[in-house]
Parts: structure tokens; sequence; C-alpha cells
């Protein structure tokens, strides 16, 4: 019987030994990985391609750093895609920086769990089929972009035009939006907070979702309304994802019309974009 309990005990160890083993290879290879970015130069036409880009030019030279060096651990360990397309660096390097954009206040490697970049030339169609009332129901959806399990799809068509235009919408931020708020496994417009937050933050989201809801309902159209389209207003992922695509593109008139909003997302992304952009 002793004997039995030993060779449980010896079993047991020794899956934690490989536990750890596994998760040290893991951190090492991180490392190795953050060094070696850390002191790589960032290539120079990556740098003319961004210069189109306001949010980039006008960043300080220590968050020049640090999206530098997360723009080039993206490139490196996501896997892009081109559908009837051949990736560039140009594709590359935009979709990383606004991916990036939005991870300048986290660390390396947190909240990101994208693993694939599907890229397509323009807008894309899917074909959804639901049950309702006891009947399939076969639906046909012209998409911009989409998002699931790790999986970003985007039409370059729409990307040109949100900064050709200087656009308050960015589908990369609205797609990678639904990606962080999937981290939990569940689209409901609240990603993973500090559990203290998470109170505050369905008071705040749900109290202007439901009043802009309402106005769209009865034919009012605000400022507010418009701010951020009708299309915020399916449900309340597509909600967040707005919202954060109008905290980085147009964070003035976001924060004068949803403050409470702002004041959520600015905790959470860590970042004041307001300060940081100015001219948006
Ligand atoms: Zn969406």
């Amino acid at each position: 019987m002793i004997g039995y309990y030993l060779l449980l005990i010896q079993f047991f160890f020794t899956l934690v030994a490989l536990f750890l083993f596994w998760q040290s290879v893991g951190y090492f290879r991180r490392m190795w990985q953050y060094k070696k970015f850390k002191s790589t130069l960032f290539p120079k036409v990556y740098e003319s391609i961004l210069q189109n880009i306001y949010q980039y030019r006008v960043l300080s030279p220590e968050h020049k750093d640090k999206i530098h060096f997360l723009i080039l651990l993206f490139i490196d360990q996501k896997e892009f895609v081109g559908v009837k397309m051949a990736i560039n660096d140009e594709i590359k390097v935009i979709t990383a920086f606004y991916a990036c954009l939005m991870r300048l206040g986290f660390e390396p490697g947190e909240k990101d769990h994208v693993s694939t970049v599907i890229i397509y030339p323009e807008h894309f169609i899917v074909n959804q089929t639901h049950l309702s009332g006891g009947i399939h129901h076969d639906e046909t959806f012209v998409l911009e972009g989409q998002s699931a399990n790790g999986t970003v799809v985007i039409s370059w068509q729409d990307i040109k035009h949100d900064i050709a235009e200087q656009q308050k919408n960015n589908v990369i931020i609205h797609e990678f939006a639904h990606e962080l708020d999937f981290e939990d496994g569940v689209a409901d417009g609240t990603p993973i907070l500090e559990s203290s937050h998470y109170k505050i933050w369905s008071e705040v989201f749900s109290k202007t979702f439901d009043t802009l809801k309402d106005q769209l309902n009865n034919g009012e159209m605000s400022v507010r309304s418009e701010l951020l389209g009708t299309y915020a207003l399916k449900n309340e992922a597509e909600f967040f994802a707005v919202c954060s695509e109008r905290f980085f593109g147009s964070p003035q008139a976001f924060k004068a019309y949803f403050p409470d909003i702002y004041k959520e997302l600015k905790l959470f992304y860590k970042l004041d974009t307001q300060k940081l952009f100015k001219g948006l």
C-alpha cells in the first residue's frame, strides 16, 4: 500500500516538474524574443509607411520606441494570410500599428490571443444560418471585418479608406476590440477587467447603450448617436467595438460627448488618447 502511495506522489511530482519545465521554456523563449526585438533597429521602410498616420507621427519618443518593438513582435508572431492578394510590408505594418496602438498601455503579450490575420482585397461575403421560430434562415452579409477565436479578418480596401480619409472609423481597431472583448469567451461588450471595475463598467455602458437605443427606436437622432452611428447600437459587443474606434480615432469629441465611457476605456486601455491625439 505504501509503495502505491509513493508511486502516486512520484507521478504527481513528475507532472509538476514537466509543467514547470514547459512554462520556463515558454518564458525563456519570450524573453529571448523580447531581447532580440528590443535591440533590432526599426526598418526605415516601415517608418516611412507609418508617416502617413497621424497617431504615429505625434507619439512621444518613448511611445514610438515601445510601438516599434510591439510591431516587430507582432509581425514576427502573427500569421498573415492574403485571400486572392499578396501580403506586402504596407499591409503588415499598418495592421500591426493599429493593433499595437491599442496595446500601447499593456505589457508585451498581455491580452494577446490573435494568431492569424486574414486580409481580403475588398468587402467579403459571409453566409450565415440561424434558427428563429423553428425555421432556419440563410442570410448573406457583406462585411468589412470579422473576428473569432484568435483570427481577425479584414478588408484592405476599408483599411485604406479609413486611413486616407482620416476617418473616425477604423476596421482594424474594431476587429481587435472584438478579440479583447472575447478574451473571457463571451462577446458581450465587457472584456476582462479588474474585479472592482465590473459594476461601474456595466452601469456606464448599459445606461448609455439603452438611452441611445431608445432614442433610435423613437426615431430621434442626437449628436451623440451620430458620433457613434447606428451600427454601434446593434448589440453590446458592437457598441464596445465602435466606442474603441472613437476612443482612438476621435478622442476629443468622444470624451466631450461620452465622458463616463471615455473614463472607463482610459482605465481599460491604460491610455489617455485625448491627451495623446490632440488633433483628432
Ligand atoms: Zn463588429
